[in-house]
């Protein structure tokens, strides 16, 4: 048994850190809204006032908040997790967060005495539920290694991409396909509805070939039944395309599709749309198309 601080607990954090607890963890949850805590305690799990009080004898600190700036915060501030962990404690952010500033943050670490990971995820709502997350991490093989029961509780597909901020880098890859690929669905959908398509056999039929994803397989129904519940956040996609067209202008990398898409992402959140699931990227190409 193994006692974690989990720091987060919002769509993603909440189901993960409860089925850290049913796997037979010390579970010590801590969220800017107490009551977030809730289902945590019902699965097993301890809620604690602050994160200090969180933070405070845990073996394993992990974190899934929304944007860097929140991640730096709760790591670096005077009530941070660097100055109340004990030492030797191993970090693992499970956020998105930029690559340069999870492998940063992995330094400041390494200074504090504490040892990080970057652990960012792949699945959506559902994964996180079922446990069956891609996790991409990022690390020293010792640490990875010392987190991978933790993460094979979680996660389905644990796969250590390279140094500190790869898996951040890797997650940024991932984003960059799913935007691109929401886009095109919707447009997709929208060309059908338009041609007076049968669109529940047109949804089965691409999703038994080569347009068969993923996202396909678990927007498609959303986008026609315009339930945009989140789900993931317009607001969390849009920063992270924000992570991907700064990677690749550094690293020189021409994203012209990937800019286009930004853009998307970016009208659907000025329309008022941020709080919506990022299928909602639909709504934005029915706007313009008149629909
Ligand atoms: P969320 O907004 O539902 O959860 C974030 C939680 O962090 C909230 O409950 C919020 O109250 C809490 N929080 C914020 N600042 C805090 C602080 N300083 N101290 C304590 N708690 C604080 O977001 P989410 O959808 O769970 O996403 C979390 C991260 O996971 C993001 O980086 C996102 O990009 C990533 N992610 C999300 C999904 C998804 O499908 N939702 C999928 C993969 C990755």
């Amino acid at each position: 048994m193994t006692t974690i601080a989990f720091v987060g607990l919002g769509i993603m954090g909440s189901p993960m850190a409860q089925h850290l607890a049913r796997a037979g963890h010390d579970v010590v949850g801590f969220d800017a809204t107490p009551e977030k805590a809730k289902p945590l305690i019902d699965a097993g799990g301890r809620a604690a006032d602050s994160g200090p009080q969180a933070v405070r004898g845990a073996e394993v600190v992990a974190l899934m908040l929304p944007d860097s700036p929140d991640v730096t915060d709760v790591l670096t501030g005077s009530d941070g997790v660097f100055a109340h962990a004990a030492p030797g404690a191993l970090v693992i952010d499970f956020s998105t967060i930029r690559p340069d500033v999870a492998a940063g943050l992995a330094a400041e670490a390494a200074a504090a005495g504490l040892r990080m990971i970057d652990a960012p995820v792949s699945g959506g709502q559902a994964g996180a539920e079922n446990a069956a997350l891609s996790i991409m991490v990022g690390g020293a093989d010792v640490d990875v290694a010392a987190a991978r029961p933790l993460l094979d509780v979680v996660g389905t597909t644990v796969v250590h991409v390279g140094p500190h901020g790869a898996g951040q880098t890797v997650k940024a890859a991932n984003q960059l396909i799913v935007a691109g690929n929401i886009a095109l669905l919707a447009e997709a959908l929208l060309f059908l509805e338009a041609h007076g398509a049968d669109l529940p056999a047109a949804v089965e039929v691409l999703g038994g070939g080569l347009a068969g994803s993923a996202v396909l397989n678990q927007k498609a129904q959303k986008m026609l039944d315009g339930d945009f519940a989140p789900g993931f956040r317009i607001d969390l996609h849009h920063k992270d395309m924000g992570i991907v067209m700064s990677a690749a202008r550094e690293a020189g990398v021409a994203t012209p599709v990937g800019g286009l898409v930004a853009q998307l992402v970016g009208a659907t959140r000025a329309a008022g749309d941020g709080g919506l699931d990022h299928s909602a990227l639909h709504r934005t190409i029915a706007r313009l198309s008149g629909r």
